[in-house]
């Protein structure tokens, strides 16, 4: 199995039942062999994107507190080359940011060329929290969707390839996760009171979820719902869809220069 783009204008349900693990991955054992084999095929082809210089890839990760994007980062991405690579979290915007366009702290993050960029949320926010929180007014933020658009489709323009992941968690699994952080003295520190009032606007947020993902899954840039009940599974997923996009993009490493050989002999001469 491997997960399909959402089609434009088809919002997905997003039941508890969709953030199982599907019946048709093999079992655990199996599963993180076949991880294990997807990192060695990225660590190799983010060598040679990296070599090449050329064109980008973009990840963007969403999820309901708790939701796994943490762990995504560390299980799927941990083995690249940390040179080859750029984390950009985004929290609530500074006095600054919010003197600007949403997309401006947006914009300077996106991946050089030959780099792997992953977003621990993103512009998405703009039209998740701030829409469910009334940040701003709706006539503010629907215009997003397609401006949300125009941007990516201008930077696919540009050689940034897109992949946009929702990590699609149940309220039963959340409610686990966000419990073992309050017991768990190693996770504390995740905790925040806040997670439990978004908690409380559940449906809210799935309601937004569901119109960001129906609206903005494009062509360039299309969204991928995840079912992260089950890490190994979720793992698997976007490991999946990550390397067959690096393989589409087929980065080679530069041709040398023909003149190279001739340092070869220069080397052996004046080494004799
Ligand atoms: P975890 O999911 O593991 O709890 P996290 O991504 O929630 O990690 P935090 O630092 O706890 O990390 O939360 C970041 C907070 O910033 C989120 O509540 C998010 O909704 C908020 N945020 C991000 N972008 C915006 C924005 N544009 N406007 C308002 N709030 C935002
Ligand atoms: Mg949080």
């Amino acid at each position: 199995m491997s997960l399909q783009p959402i089609k434009l204008g088809k919002a997905p349900k997003l039941s508890d039942a969709d953030a199982k693990r599907p019946d048709d991955l093999p079992g655990k054992a199996e599963r993180v062999e076949q991880l294990l084999a997807l990192k060695e095929q990225m660590t190799e082809l983010q060598r040679r994107l990296f070599a090449q210089g050329r064109q980008a890839l973009l990840v963007v990760l969403q999820a309901r507190d708790a939701g796994g994007k943490d762990g995504t980062i560390r299980r799927v991405f941990g083995s690249i080359n940390p040179q080859g690579c750029r984390v950009t979290g985004y929290g609530k915007p500074t006095e600054r940011e919010l003197q600007q366009d949403y997309l401006w702290r947006v914009h300077t993050a996106v991946p050089r060329r030959g780099m792997i960029g992953i977003f621990n949320r993103s512009h998405y926010e703009d039209v998740l929290v701030v829409r469910v929180k009334e940040l701003v007014p709706e006539s503010v933020w629907r215009p997003r969707y397609e401006q949300i658009n125009d941007f990516e489709r201008m930077l696919s323009e540009n050689d940034v390839t897109i992949l946009k992941f929702f990590l699609h968690v149940s309220k039963d699994e959340q409610r686990r996760r966000l419990l073992r952080r309050l017991e768990d003295p190693k996770r504390n520190w995740k905790f925040n009171p806040e997670d439990l009032k978004a908690r409380n606007e559940w449906d809210a947020y799935s309601e937004a979820y569901r119109e960001a993902l129906s609206r903005c899954s494009t062509d360039w840039a299309p969204w991928y719902v995840v079912p992260a009940d089950s890490k190994s599974s979720r793992d698997l997923l976007v490991a999946q869809v990550v390397v067959d996009a690096l393989e589409r993009m087929d980065p080679e490493f530069p041709t040398a220069d023909p003149d190279v050989l001739r340092y070869v002999s220069a080397l052996d001469t004046s080494e004799r």
